[in-house]
């Protein structure tokens, strides 16, 4: 195969210095890593681009290269170990070095965001109603204020990691009847920071975070129920190695009320009233959540009768507006009349006669019904 000139493949001047190579290589290796490129073969000028660059980047290498063109340049100069080593070998690399995520196999030395937290918050049902401020301790971990989260005494060296130079990772290659093969996996010496700290903290033991039991004060919003999720975010386990902190989420939990059902925003309750109430109708006080409201009990109220109070149930937590409240008659037949509340009920059956029960006569004929059939 001809030889292309190596300035050519890389775009470049014959007097650009490191630095322009260094960015054009970096940009035609990402175009044509055969990774990159599952459509067409892109190795030939993958591997063209990349002998390229192991001659351009190397002051010796590329001297004899200017002087004596590709005759110049013999096999040893491709040393394929060194140029794994020297960072540009895998696509892991590439993704590393271009600010890629997601494939950085082995690699454990980068940032990482913190767990999540839950916390079980039982509140009051009028502070579901009405929300409000609530404080809270919980345990979690926090970078250490002493070494910032670096794990390292402060004024103490951060040495790179002699084992694998900072990277956190080590590469090991083997000659196999099918090629070089080269793995990475992580760094044994630093676990995978590329650093070496010479004394560990003295209050985190090293680890840049510790265990707190921190106070917080919870915004609870108006109408939220048992299960309803609120989202402090920042507030979960400190991240690692400058990672962001997880989230704390607060899961409610609302006490029952002594007086009051909910469903969805909607209130219930019973409200006793005795029969005269019920007969003749009658002013009564109902409670509400803002306290007790003038009600009218209409004249000839059936027990069981539900009345609705608009607007008076729980406020909507994701919008404007209020639930409603239902009242239920709870009609109460009275017991151990004395002798004078007897006989005047008496009196009030005979004068009544048959109109005291209108619908007793429709019954016994459903009876009657009933039974012939
Ligand atoms: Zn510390
Ligand atoms: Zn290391």
């Amino acid at each position: 195969m001809a030889k292309h000139d190596y300035y050519e493949l890389l775009g470049v001047d014959r007097d650009a210095d490191q630095k322009e190579i260094k960015r054009a290589y970096r940009k035609l290796a990402k175009k044509y890593h055969p990774d990159m490129n599952q459509d067409k073969d892109t190795s030939d000028k993958f591997k063209e681009i990349s002998e390229a660059y192991e001659i351009l980047s190397d002051p010796d290498k590329r001297a004899r290269y200017d002087q004596y063109g590709h005759s110049g340049i013999n096999d040893q100069d491709f040393n394929f170990d060194d140029f794994a080593q020297g960072g540009f070998g895998g696509l892991d690399d590439l993704f590393n070095m271009f600010g890629f995520g997601g494939r950085s196999g082995g690699r454990r030395n980068g940032p990482r965001r913190g767990a999540d937290l839950q916390y079980r918050l039982k509140i009051s049902f009028e502070e579901a109603a009405f929300g409000g401020k609530k404080e809270i301790k919980i345990p979690r971990e926090e970078k250490c204020d002493q070494c910032d989260g670096s794990g390292a005494e402060p004024g103490t060296d951060v040495k790179t990691c002699p084992e694998c130079n900072g990277q956190g990772q080590v590469r090991t290659s083997q000659q196999t009847p099918f090629g070089q093969f080269t793995q990475s996996r992580v760094c044994p010496q630093c676990g995978g920071d590329g650093k070496i700290v010479e004394e560990a903290c003295h209050k985190c033991n090293g680890a840049g975070k510790v265990r707190k039991q921190r106070k917080l004060t919870v915004n609870i919003p108006a109408g939220v129920d048992t299960g309803t999720r609120l989202r402090m975010s920042g507030e979960g386990q400190a991240g690692e190695k400058g990672g962001p902190a997880g989230d704390l989420y607060i899961v409610i939990d609302v006490q029952d009320h002594k007086i009051f059902d909910r469903k969805g925003d909607d209130l219930y309750c019973e409200v006793p009233i005795n029969f005269v109430q019920a007969t003749l109708g009658d002013k009564i006080k109902v409670p509400t959540l803002e306290g007790k409201v003038q009600f009218d009990i209409p004249e000839g109220t059936q027990p069981g009768t539900t009345f609705r109070l608009k607007n008076k149930g729980i406020s909507h937590v994701n919008g404007y507006g209020r639930g409603d409240q239902y009242i239920k008659a709870k009609v109460m037949i009275p017991k151990d009349l004395n002798k004078k509340q007897k006989e005047l009920l008496e009196e009030f059956a005979e004068i009544s006669g048959e109109e005291i029960n209108p619908e007793h006569k429709s019954f016994l004929k459903k009876i009657k019904d009933a039974i012939n059939i």
